[in-house]
């Protein structure tokens, strides 16, 4: 894995974005931000699954009002997402939003820009550059790709903040195709001091967005790209939170929770180990510890990994033996392997 990049460090809010920090891992609200409380109710459900940073839309003067209220209910840093409307941005700082993601070339005349950039200075507050590779400026050189036109449209926008004494910048670009937008971060990353927030958007539903994600996102982060992510999903948004983890996890990049171990079965398994994988995973959400548990579907290969694992079971025909930090501690029947192997997890 190449070394990470290293950019300027920004806070956004507590948490601490690039300049060698811990990538961060944020997600983006799903309901109504008018409804504060409903708003609250998903944070609260993505800040137990770990979410670090959050972001809400603010297509409307009373959604930006709601995040008063909003910040009331909630411990991680609030991002307002603006479009067009400079006095959204406004609204959304006087609320007391921790970030803004905004895209310069779309508030229109310069000095609604600076109104931005001053009043988000004087709060010491950062502001994404958000670039879509479908909401691009027209070009007149039709020979310029996808990538290039997002690199130019982005060093563009960096320039105008840079030029009102603004430098609480963290940048992204993101498209649905995967080459484009490696080729876009791998060409900015060398052109700018400021983090990056890496993604692919419009990923799609959980079964092919991931996929595309993790190629991208865990592409992007071997190249030592990246300073926070989001790993956007049509779900809900704890999913988005759940495999952002797994992503930094499979690179050893951040560790948070457990990390479960199962073999794909085979014609040897003589065990229901689909269905006890899946539970298991299930409770495995609510538990915070770094542990490697693992669930093997036959006494011929799974007791290696099950030792190997903190905590495992190797199940045969009705029954299993259950690992712990590689002894075998118990054989147990068919119908309890699911509690005897949370309980040996919990009480580790
Ligand atoms: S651990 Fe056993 S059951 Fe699972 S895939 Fe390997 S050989 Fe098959």
């Amino acid at each position: 894995m190449n070394a990470r990049r290293i950019s300027k460090t920004i806070k956004i809010g507590d948490v601490a974005i690039g300049g060698g920090a811990p990538i961060v891992v944020q997600s983006m609200t799903k309901t109504d931000t008018r409804n504060a409380q409903a708003t609250i109710d998903q944070i609260k459900e993505l800040q137990d699954c770990g979410c670090e940073l959050v972001r809400v839309a603010v297509p409307d003067a009373e959604a930006a009002g709601a995040i008063v209220d909003i910040k009331k209910g909630i411990r991680i840093p609030l991002v307002a997402d603006i479009h067009f409307d400079y006095r959204l941005a406004l609204q959304s700082l006087e609320a007391g939003a921790d970030g803004l993601r905004l895209n310069p070339g779309n508030i229109g005349e310069a000095d609604k820009v600076k109104k931005v950039a001053m009043a988000a200075r004087e709060r010491g507050v950062p502001i994404r550059i958000g670039l879509n590779a479908g909401s691009l400026p027209k070009t007149d050189n039709p020979r310029l790709g996808v990538a290039d036109r997002m690199v130019n449209s982005a060093l563009e926008q960096i320039r105008l903040l840079e030029s009102l004494d603004f430098d609480l910048i963290k940048v992204s670009m993101k498209a649905f195709d995967v080459p484009t937008t490696i080729e876009a971060y791998q060409d900015i990353a060398d052109k700018i001091p400021y983090p990056l927030h890496i993604g692919i958007t419009e990923a799609g539903t959980p079964r092919t967005g991931v996929i595309r994600s993790t190629v991208g996102i865990g592409t992007l982060l071997w190249l030592g790209i990246g300073d926070t992510i989001r790993v956007s999903l049509t779900a809900h948004p704890r999913e988005e939170v759940i495999a952002a983890y797994e992503i930094l996890k499979s690179l050893n990049l951040r560790q948070r929770g457990p990390v479960l171990v199962s073999c794909p079965t085979c014609g040897r398994t003589e065990a229901d180990v689909v269905k006890l994988a899946e539970a298991v995973e299930q409770r495995l959400l609510k538990i915070d510890k770094p542990i490697r548990v693992a669930v093997m579907g036959c006494v011929v290969n799974g007791p290696g990994e099950a030792r190997d694992a903190d905590v495992g079971i190797a199940c045969g025909k009705g029954k299993g033996v259950i690992f712990k930090k590689g002894k075998k501690i118990a054989t147990v029947e068919e119908k309890d392997f699911l509690e005897a192997l949370m309980k040996e997890v919990e009480g580790f």
